[in-house]
């Protein structure tokens, strides 16, 4: 498999964008090697520069249920863009998005689209702020919000990949109202909430963390939540800007029959461009100029492309989609989990529905240390062993497996086929896979 043009064009990058990419863990520090860079992508299939091809296990990390380039969305965005490609004032389409998502999402009477996960976890921060008139939030280790200032503290996937604490350039100020705990730990939280409970605008969650790799929520913890904001008047956020539409219509929220005051959506809303979204209960939204104080705005919000495609997307969904996608969630999952057995490989796959991930460890994973403590370098191993058959995974050990419904049966007895092969190689047994 050769890389040249990858490599070359990786080299060039260097030298004008820090770091060569527009987020870093498309850099491939964690993992080592030379990031492909890409030319196109057809359904489960992405293609790089040098003309090799990958099955895409990434999907844009997660926008992309339905692969690459599916037709619908493409041909509602070029249909959208010969109209225009952004206006600045309101379009029929803004409306019908939001009325898709209200309709889906059990949490949403409102919603006000951004351009970024980041945009609308930062926003849903200062809602619940402006509207309670408190200051504190209560956030957990690992879980990730977008990398605006208040959040960006042990932030997970991004950050720890990199092993930065935090970041430079996030001031105390910023950090000093943001109060961590561990997931899935009762005590820490009823003990944060005693001391700070008064003080405490938000509760924020991944509901099923996925940038910790993957570390559902243990049984009744997020009733416990919603109890606990309850109890102190905080609100409660759900970021679902993975689960959102991927663990079904209703996301996180539908499956565990917990009810957010502020869910935060991006990833999949937008099809593929950058559009992302928070709405709530509407006399919370209602908070929001021009009805209400709290300012938030956007030049390109709502842009009518990205609308189109999101919109496009999300009408292809139903119940059959998402059976369909977690029977393939369900056999990438077991694939890799029978060939780690069969290959004596010391590694646990968690599924979730229609989410899968890989941890290089056997102790059983409540929270962000527990991934932390994994053998990430044998997860290295298992990425490149995996691209070099062909399979794209996430480049790094905190992230998860997003599968799409362009994995079609053929596709699917592949990845499984490589997983076989590259346990065997990690076990130290190329020979054998080779036979
Ligand atoms: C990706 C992600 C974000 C940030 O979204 P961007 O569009 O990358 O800014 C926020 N929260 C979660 C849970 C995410 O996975």
């Amino acid at each position: 498999m050769s890389t040249d043009v990858s490599s070359r064009l990786f080299e060039r990058a260097q030298a004008s964008i820090p770091g060569g990419v527009n987020s870093p863990v498309r850099a491939f520090n964690s993992v080592g090697g030379i990031p492909r860079f890409i030319d196109r992508g057809e359904g489960a299939t992405l293609i790089d520069v040098d003309g090799n091809h990958y099955i895409d296990l990434v999907n844009s990390w997660g926008p992309l249920l339905f692969g690459h380039a599916r037709r619908e969305v493409i041909e509602a965005a070029t249909a959208a863009m010969l109209k225009g490609s952004s206006f600045g004032a309101p379009t029929e389409g803004e409306v019908r998005l939001a009325e898709q998502i209200i309709d889906a999402v059990p949490s949403i009477e409102k919603v006000r689209l951004v351009n970024s996960g980041t945009e609308a976890g930062m926003s849903a921060v200062r809602l619940a702020r402006g509207a309670t008139g408190r200051d504190k939030l209560l956030k957990f280790v690992g879980h990730y919000h977008g990398h605006s200032d208040a959040l960006l503290v042990a932030a997970g996937s991004g950050v720890a990949t990199l092993g930065i604490p935090g970041s430079p350039g996030v001031t105390e100020g910023a950090a000093k109202d943001t109060i961590l705990v561990p997931w899935n730990d009762e005590a820490a939280v009823t003990a944060a909430i005693d001391l700070h409970g008064d003080d405490l605008a938000a509760i924020l969650c991944e509901p099923v963390p996925a940038n910790m790799n993957l570390v559902p929520p243990a049984e009744g913890f997020l009733a416990f939540l919603r109890a606990q904001a309850d109890r102190s008047g905080a609100v409660l956020v759900f970021d679902e800007v993975i689960s959102g539409f991927r663990l079904g219509r209703g996301g996180a929220q539908a499956m565990h029959g917990v009810v957010p005051d502020i869910t935060v959506l991006g990833k999949i809303v937008g099809g593929g461009f950058p559009l992302a979204a928070f709405g709530g209960r509407a006399e919370l939204m209602d908070h929001l100029a021009p009805d209400g104080p709290v300012y938030q705005a956007g030049t390109l919000s709502g842009n009518p492309v990205a609308v189109a495609a999101g919109l496009a997307q999300l009408e292809l969904l139903n119940d059959e989609v998402y059976d369909c996608l977690e029977g393939a969630t369900r056999i990438v999952a077991d694939g890799f989990t029978d060939a780690f057995a069969s290959a004596g490989v010391r590694a646990q796959v968690t599924r979730h529905g229609t989410l899968a991930g890989i941890v290089f460890s056997e102790s059983p994973l409540h929270r962000y240390e527990d991934v932390a403590a994994a053998d990430h370098g044998a997860y290295a191993r298992l990425f490149h062993a995996m691209l070099d058959r062909g399979v794209y995974l996430a480049p790094s050990g905190y992230e998860v497996l997003f599968s799409s419904m362009a994995l079609e049966q053929p596709v699917l007895a592949r990845i499984v086929e490589a997983a076989g092969e590259a346990a065997e190689e990690l076990a130290g047994r190329p020979d054998e896979a080779a036979g």
